[in-house]
């Protein structure tokens, strides 16, 4: 078998990457480790509306439209803020599956149960059905996620460090009272230490309940907390799914070597402090499929690709990575002080017009105890702003 790309991993990144490249004209080769595109999966399913850049919905793909969002202490403080149309819950085991059928439909090849074991020169190492196989390429796009070994075969350096992750857990939950159209984050430095609990509605009465913590603030494991949450929030609840995983929070340094790139989790590109990342993901494979098809014409060099990453993501992670970093400094007091900065100033207002720098201006300007955390990111937002 001969391709002139092959993509490891049948996630978001690799099936968009497909799908883009077969719009183009280009057909490429997908292979997926498992038995079934979606299966299994790690995730709490949300994306914000700007998944429509890239890919047209289906409206089976959705679970529910959220249209606020509402942020609780772990003392029982809470509040609503508004945002309308911000986003989706989606069905990621339909929405995967449909999107490699999508890549199908426009000319790409997938092939299931095909696990990347090596490479050799351009020659991608394959175990399928039992048998070692070779798969020649002129493009080998790693889209093979947090555990991503395609960048490390060709000299990328992709480990993460202890204090580069959030460790996390989630539990389909059934038999729960929620609001359907409002995604909830419980903060807290006792219930997610470094991080979140999350509840994000599937219907009226189930959601992905799930946590995200900093294994270098958390004493225990993720699941303790979680089970500990339910008991308290959802005694009633059961539990229909368990799933466990990892995000990664530091930005890679390189993303494409020789004539192989990385694209989505494989590329590190989750936001730190959200851990979300699809649409990046299938933003990084939006921008990976222009640069490919220039470069299989000989014009130009798979490390347009890092330039193009860096003006339209990087950017902007680069700052949410140091706000993690601040955040994972924050003191007990700070929390507070937080949470009462958001009754007051956030407190059941449409934030949809409001920017994330201009919600750190005020709180800047409420609080000018946090002027002193806010001297580690000063420069990155003169940056951001030339
Ligand atoms: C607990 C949790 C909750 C999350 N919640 C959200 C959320 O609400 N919203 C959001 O936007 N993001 C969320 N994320 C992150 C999101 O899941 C990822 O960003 C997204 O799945 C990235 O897509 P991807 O295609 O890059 O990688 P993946 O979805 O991980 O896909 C990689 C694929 O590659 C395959 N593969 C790996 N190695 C090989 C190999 N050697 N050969 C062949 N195939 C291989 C894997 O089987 C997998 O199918 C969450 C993550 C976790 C862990």
């Amino acid at each position: 078998m001969e391709y002139d790309v092959v993509i490891v991993g049948a996630g978001p990144a690799g099936s968009s990457l497909a799908l883009f490249l077969a719009q183009e004209g280009i057909p490429s080769l997908l292979i997926e480790r498992h038995s079934q595109i979606g299966v299994p999966l790690s995730c709490a399913e949300g994306v914000g509306r700007d998944i429509e850049d890239y890919i047209e919905m289906e409206e089976r793909w959705i679970c529910t439209r959220l249209s606020g969002a509402r942020f609780t202490y772990q003392d029982g403080q809470s509040f609503k803020t508004y945002y309308p149309q911000v986003g989706y819950i989606l069905d990621r085991k339909i929405f995967d599956r449909d999107l490699a059928a999508r890549a199908v439909s426009s000319g790409a090849k997938v092939l299931i149960e095909t696990e990347a074991i090596g490479i050799e020169g351009n020659e991608l190492i394959v175990k399928r059905n039992k048998k070692i196989e070779k798969i020649g390429f002129k493009i080998l796009v790693g889209a093979d996620g947090v555990e991503s070994r395609v960048g490390r075969w060709f000299g990328l350096n992709t480990s993460l460090k202890r204090d580069e992750i959030h460790s996390c857990a989630q539990y389909l939950l059934a038999g729960i009272e929620i609001d359907p159209t409002v995604g909830e984050f419980v903060i807290g430095p006792d219930i997610a230490p470094g991080g979140y609990i999350w509840i994000f509605p599937k219907g009226k009465d189930r959601a992905n309940v799930g946590i995200g913590v900093s294994p270098i603030l958390a004493k225990h494991s993720p699941l303790f907390y979680l089970e500990r949450f339910i008991r308290e929030r959802f005694p009633k609840s059961s539990r229909l799914e368990r799933m466990r995983g990892v995000v990664g929070a530091k930005i890679l340094k390189e993303f494409s070597k020789k004539n192989v790139l990385l694209v989505g989790d494989a590329a590190r590109l989750t936001d730190p402090i959200s851990g979300g990342g699809i649409v990046n993901a299938i933003h990084s494979s939006k921008l990976a499929s222009s640069v490919i098809k220039r470069v299989l014409k000989g014009d130009g060099s798979l490390k347009d690709y890092e330039r193009r990453l860096e003006e339209e993501l990087l950017k902007e992670l680069k700052v949410r990575e140091k706000l993690r970093e601040i955040a994972l400094k924050l003191k007990r007091e700070d929390f507070s002080l937080l949470i009462q900065f958001g009754m007051k100033n956030l407190k059941d207002r449409d934030i949809s017009q409001i920017g994330t720098m201009e919600i750190f201006g005020m709180l800047i300007k409420s609080t000018p105890r946090f002027l002193r955390l806010a001297g580690h990111i000063l420069p990155l937002i003169g940056f951001l702003k030339r």
